[in-house]
Order: structure tokens, then sequence, then C-alpha cells
């Protein structure tokens, strides 16, 4: 089964040290989360594959890491002081703060074409309160996503040293346009690469790292001559939507969605989504913009700005003549892209029928976790309303419903119903015989690309040449682990749920002959390679 809802993959997360909630031993700070061991390494092999593909493998392209502060002016000419703001409308019921522009496209089935058209329908009580149901709304007002700071040793209270935390990358690029030309002698067309955090005050935050107020952008620049824009906007729409192909993506969970003319921002011409089919349904993974030559001219001195020190344009050796260039801006998220690879990768199975006996048992605990969880007193209604019904639903689907059992068994709010300890001391070990829990990422993706099993953690001889294997795959610059901390079976299984493509064995027949058993993850296929060969096998494999 694929991962059919977010809080499958929340709760591997947890369990296997991808993500954490931020700050949690002071009981955390809503919507930020903490990438663990396993997720940076997730998330970093995004970012190179990123990078390659769109720099190391292109001839066009070039990279930058700008900095996160820059001047304010900066973010006066871009637009974003005036304009970079989502609409907010107060419930004056519950006091919920919803963005109203999503509360009118839930309820009535489409966009909003602006402020007006949402306070219209405020107004006549067509929309209501996604909280408490009231049409007692506040007329919906803009509120500014930019986080702000101020730079220098006091805080004179007043705007002086005003700085913002960049809600994009973007801006850094084009501000950067004119280094990049002249430091690389570059012609038309190119791009610039960047990836990096960016901060947004978001009203809703939430589906997990989908949305947060801190995350990373990829984020390109491509710079081309007037004219030529429409035909680079459909190259880079074809080349962004096959890079997540290449790397596993599913065809099926990945489409492309032109925004009609009232969602573009007001500098776009065309933008174009690409979304994912997201356990919450399709949602947007990366935009892709003709910004046309907006952003250059607003960065350049002129009536508008007199601030600016000179002009962003590129003079055409061919027609001799200075030009201002147009942009196509791909620009995804590091963050989004890891949780849809995660959602995509995920499959769980039952392998094996627990008895009658096992089944009938957790049946009846299950069931009295779930009366237990709906008689509990002080517990958020939500809390509460999720693990009865996730109970109930497993307890009737069991023994199909099994590895989704898992999950439950590792929620932290389960935790604190008693009967849930039962459940555990009779449920894990049932669980681990009978499913098989797989991320079906791509060898490239993977946290871990190999990990190297001694048959018998007690015979030296196999512990010292898997430790020596594991180093040698090391030095060739695969991300290797060693374990000898359970049965082979088991280790299996903790590698699947992880993802690691490639487990080795080194039995005593590896003594001998220096080969070693090489299982695939997917086909589960084991085979016989040479250990002196394999870093190299594994390598090419990778490519
Ligand atoms: P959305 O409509 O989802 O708010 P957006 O259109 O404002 O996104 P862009 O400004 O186009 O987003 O940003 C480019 C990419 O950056 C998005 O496609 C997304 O992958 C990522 N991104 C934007 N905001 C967030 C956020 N709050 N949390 C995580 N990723 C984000």
């Amino acid at each position: 089964m694929p991962a059919t809802s977010l809080d499958t993959i929340v709760s591997l997360c947890k369990r296997r040290g991808f993500v954490f909630p931020s700050s949690s031993v002071y009981g955390g700070l809503g919507s930020t989360w903490d990438y663990g061991p396993l997720g940076v390494e997730l998330k970093n092999n995004v970012k190179r594959a990123w990078w390659r593909s769109v720099v190391h493998e292109r001839e066009d392209m070039e990279g930058l890491d700008a900095a996160i502060l820059m001047n304010r002016l900066v973010w006066k000419y871009s637009g974003h002081e005036a304009t970079f703001s989502d609409p907010m409308t107060d419930c004056r019921a519950c006091k919920a703060r919803p963005r109203a522009d999503h509360v009118f496209a839930a309820q009535k089935g489409r966009d909003p074409k602006g402020l007006p058209e949402i306070n219209a329908a405020i107004e006549a009580k067509e929309m209501a309160c996604p909280k408490c149901g009231s049409k007692d709304l506040t007329p919906a007002r803009p509120f500014n996503l930019m986080f702000k700071t101020s730079v220098g040793p006091v805080d004179l209270g007043d705007e002086s040293g005003l700085v913002y935390m960049r809600p994009e990358t973007a801006q850094g690029i084009f501000v950067n346009f004119g280094n990049v030309l002249d430091t690389m002698r570059r012609k038309l067309p190119f791009g610039i690469a960047q990836v990096g955090k960016a901060f947004r005050n978001e009203i809703t935050p939430g589906n997990f790292t989908f949305r947060t107020r801190e995350f990373e952008q990829m984020e390109i620049e491509y710079f081309v001559r007037p004219g030529e824009d429409e035909a680079a906007h459909e190259m880079w729409i074809a080349e962004r939507k096959n890079w997540y192909g290449k790397l596993g993506m599913r065809a099926e969970n990945l489409r492309v969605r032109e925004q009609d003319m009232h969602e573009l921002a007001h500098y776009a011409k065309r933008c174009v989504d690409l979304e994912y089919r997201f356990p919450m349904g399709w949602s947007e993974l990366e935009g892709i913009a003709n910004r046309t030559d907006f952003d250059l001219k607003a960065h350049s001195r002129s009536a508008e700005n007199p601030d600016a020190v000179g002009e962003l344009k590129y003079f055409d050796q061919e027609q001799k003549k200075h030009l201002v260039p147009y942009v196509i801006e791909p620009s995804a998220g590091a963050d989004r892209a890891t949780l849809a690879f995660l959602c995509d990768a995920y499959e769980d199975a039952l392998v094996k029928e627990p008895s009658a006996e096992d089944s009938a048992k957790l049946r009846e605990l299950v069931e009295s976790f779930a009366r237990s969880a709906g008689r509990r007193e002080g517990m958020d209604a939500e809390v509460k309303q999720r693990l009865v019904s996730t109970a109930e639903s497993i307890a009737a689907g069991l023994p199909a419903t099994l590895p989704r059992l898992i999950g439950l068994m590792e929620d932290s709010d389960a935790a604190s119903i008693e009967v849930m300890k039962k459940v555990r001391g009779v449920g894990e070990k049932i669980a681990e015989e009978n499913t098989r829990t797989v991320l079906h990422l791509h060898p490239r993706l993977a946290p871990l690309t190999v990990a190297v099993f001694p048959l018998k953690r007690n015979d030296a001889r196999l512990v010292e040449m898997a430790r020596g294997l594991k180093r040698d795959l090391q030095r060739a610059g695969l991300r290797a682990v060693y374990d000898d901390t359970g049965a082979i079976g088991k280790l299996y299984r903790r590698q699947d749920e992880i993802g690691t493509p490639w487990c080795i064995t080194v039995d005593f027949q590896s003594l001998e002959d220096q080969s070693v058993t090489v299982r695939d993850r997917d086909s589960m296929q084991q085979e016989r390679l040479r250990a002196p060969e394999l870093a190299a096998a594994l390598s090419q494999r990778l490519i």
C-alpha cells in the first residue's frame, strides 16, 4: 500500500530519524521541523541531484550562494514590501485567523480573483470559518509575510537597522546578475542557480514539511533575449518534469498545471506549476514562471528607482546594442521535493498472515484502546478523534491493517493511553514478523547506499572482513554502514524501511573465495559478487 495519509510518513520520519519536531524538549515550536541523521542525508542528496542536473550537466548555467540578509532596498524595489502578502480574516466567534483566499477556494470551489471578491463574499455571508462554521468574519486584510530583524549592536526602536530574512532566494540572483555576467564572460542565454534558506511568516503553515516558515529553495533564473522567452519556458517545463521522473517519481503522481490569469503574480507573463499528488491532494511542488524583464528593470537606476547604482542590462554583440534580458524562473522547494520523494517511495505490505489467534488478541486490544481513548478526558478533541477513528479502522481491518498499526504504536499521543502498553507488548512482535515497510527511493537519493553485515557477529573473521569491506566502500565515495545488531532478516527489514538499496552479507564462503551476497531492496533477489569489485559495481549502478 502506498502512503495514504501524511501521518504514516510523519510517524516513519520520527521513528527512523528523518525528521523531528523542532525544540521538542520545550514542547516544540508549531510547524518547525529538524532534519535528523537520515533526513539530512536524503535532503542533501535531493539538493545534490538538483545541482548536478541544473549546473554541472549543463553548459549554460552558473551557481551562486548569496547572503540571506540583504539591503532593505532590494525588497523595496522588488515589490515585496508593498505586495508580498496573504489575505487574512479573523473569525469573531472562535478567534481563528484563516487565510481568506484558502477559505474562499475551499468553499466556492475556485480561486478568488482578488481581495475585493473575497470581501464581497464575506459581506454576503457566503464564507464560513473553517474551524467553527460561523459566518461572522472580519473583512480580509493583507498580511506581509516577511520576517523582520535588525542589524547593528543596538536596536534603536526605529527602522534604521531594519533588514528582512529573505522570503525567496531569487532576488539574490537578480542583484548579482551583473557580477556573474562580467566575471564569467557569459553570453545569452544563460542561467544562475542557487540553493538556500528562505523565510515566510506563513499564516497557515502545516502538512508536515510541505508549508513551513523556514524552508529551503532551489531556484534558477534563466536569462534570454526577449522573444526567446516562450521557447525557453517550454524547455524548462520539460526539463524540470523529467528531473523528478528520472529520480523515480511516478508519472501518475506528477502533473503540469497552467496558472489562471488571476493567479499570476504581478510580474509574471505565464506560470506553470508542477504538482505532486501528496496524500492531502494535488499541491504545488515547483513553480516555473516567465518573469519577463520585471526584476532586472526594477533593480536598475531609473526615475522610479533613484537608489540603484547602475543598470542591469546586457550588451548584445550581434545587434551592437544594450537590452534587458527576459527571465524564466524554475523555483522548487528542497523540503517539498524531499517530502514528495518520501511519499512516492513509501510502501507497506503484509508479507505473512499472522495466526488467527494473534489477530483476534490484537483486535481485542486495539478495540479496547479505541474505547479508552474515546473516554479520555482533557485530551485535545482533534487528537482524540484521530486516535479513535484510526484505532477503530485498524481493528476492523486486521490482519490487513497490521502495517498501519505500527504508526499507531509509535504515535506519541497514543502513548499517553495506558492500554497502548499492552497493544505494544503484543503488537510489536507480530508486526515485525509479518509486515514489510519499504522506501523505494532512487539509489542516488537514499540516505544510505549500502549496509554491510557479518553472518555471525561472534566470528572475528567475518566481522573483520565486513568492517574492512565497509571501509573500502566508504573510500570509494559510497555512503556505507556496518551493522551487526540483529539477525540478518531483521537487519534487512530495518534497511528496507529507510530505503537502503543494497545490503551485503559476509558469510563463511566469503572467507574462502572473497564473494559476498548482495541483496536488492526492491526485488529482494540475492546475487554473489566479488568483494574487491563491489565498489566499482555499485558505483556503476548509481549513475
Ligand atoms: P504556495 O502557493 O504553496 O504558497 P508559492 O507559489 O508562494 O507557494 P513560490 O513563491 O513560487 O511558492 O516558491 C517556490 C517554491 O518554494 C514552491 O514551489 C515550494 O516548493 C517552495 N515553498 C514556498 N513556500 C514554502 C513554504 N512555506 N514551505 C515550504 N516550501 C515552500
